[in-house]
């Protein structure tokens, strides 16, 4: 079975309704490719405008959640919270969260599991930094932070892996699309290796890291690379363009 093409978009920490309405408005505009997936990333507190003003084609991730149901935590939002307005997705990991707030592996795939137990759909980020690369650790480093996940999660269906160098976000400085693929390939070899053929062969796994409408078709074209997650280029009209990136 073939693994359907995923884009998520990552609005981050920015929009307000009026920018909220003119991204609704390219992207219920479209045309988008029917075969691809389309995901945006949302702040909380516009998780459930959105959810009511975009069409239901497109789903809804909230940036972060919490690893227990409710309780004494200022601040959290839980699963159940987001599901409550009709969201069904969640991004985790991402190395923003990872690097400017501390969280670990563990925090992050426990997160996971529960997000994952309450019903919720994962996009969970793994990537490593420019020193990392650099020390020939990427493979060490993005292994580490996948065994973690697989520590806390037996069924992997409902997870879709974001591969994200670090120092490929925000930067302008995309992976090249060999860079990519051989990270993809090496992640999808350790799934077969470390939980199984058959999550190895379905899982999928998106490329994340300045993914623009210029360079998101070669990338596209590897064969282990089955989507992007897309930071500022989501905010733009061109995201209609890395959502086609197939067609
Ligand atoms: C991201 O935030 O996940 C991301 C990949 O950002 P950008 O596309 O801006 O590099």
């Amino acid at each position: 079975m073939g693994r359907k093409f995923v884009v998520g978009g990552n609005w981050k920490m920015n929009g307000n309704k009026s920018q909220i309405c003119d991204i609704v408005s390219f992207l219920k505009t479209g045309p988008l490719n029917p075969e691809t997936e389309v995901i945006v990333g949302v702040p909380a507190i516009f998780l459930d405008y959105v959810r009511v003003n975009l069409p239901e084609n497109i789903a809804i991730a909230a940036q972060n959640c919490y690893k227990v149901a409710k309780g004494a935590f200022t601040g959290e939002i839980s699963p159940d919270m987001i599901k409550d307005v009709g969201v069904n997705w969640v991004i985790l990991g991402h190395s923003e969260r990872r690097q400017i707030f501390g969280e670990t592996d563990e925090l992050i795939a426990e997160k996971i599991a529960h997000a994952l137990e309450s019903g919720l759909k994962v996009i969970a980020c793994i990537g490593e930094t420019l020193q990392e690369r650099e020390a020939g650790k990427t493979e060490e480093v993005v292994f580490r932070q996948t065994q973690a996940i697989a520590c806390k999660i037996k069924d992997w269906t409902n997870v879709v892996v974001a591969y994200e160098p670090v120092w490929a976000i925000g930067t302008g400085k995309t992976a090249s699309p060999q860079q990519a693929q051989e990270v993809h390939r090496a992640l999808r070899q350790w799934f077969c290796d470390h939980v199984n053929a058959s999550v190895g062969e379905s899982i999928r796994i998106q490329y994340g890291g300045s993914v623009t409408a210029a360079n998101c078709k070669e990338l596209a074209a590897q064969p282990d690379i089955d989507g992007f997650l897309v930071g500022g280029a989501s905010l733009k009209p061109e995201f209609v363009n890395i959502i086609n990136a197939k067609q």
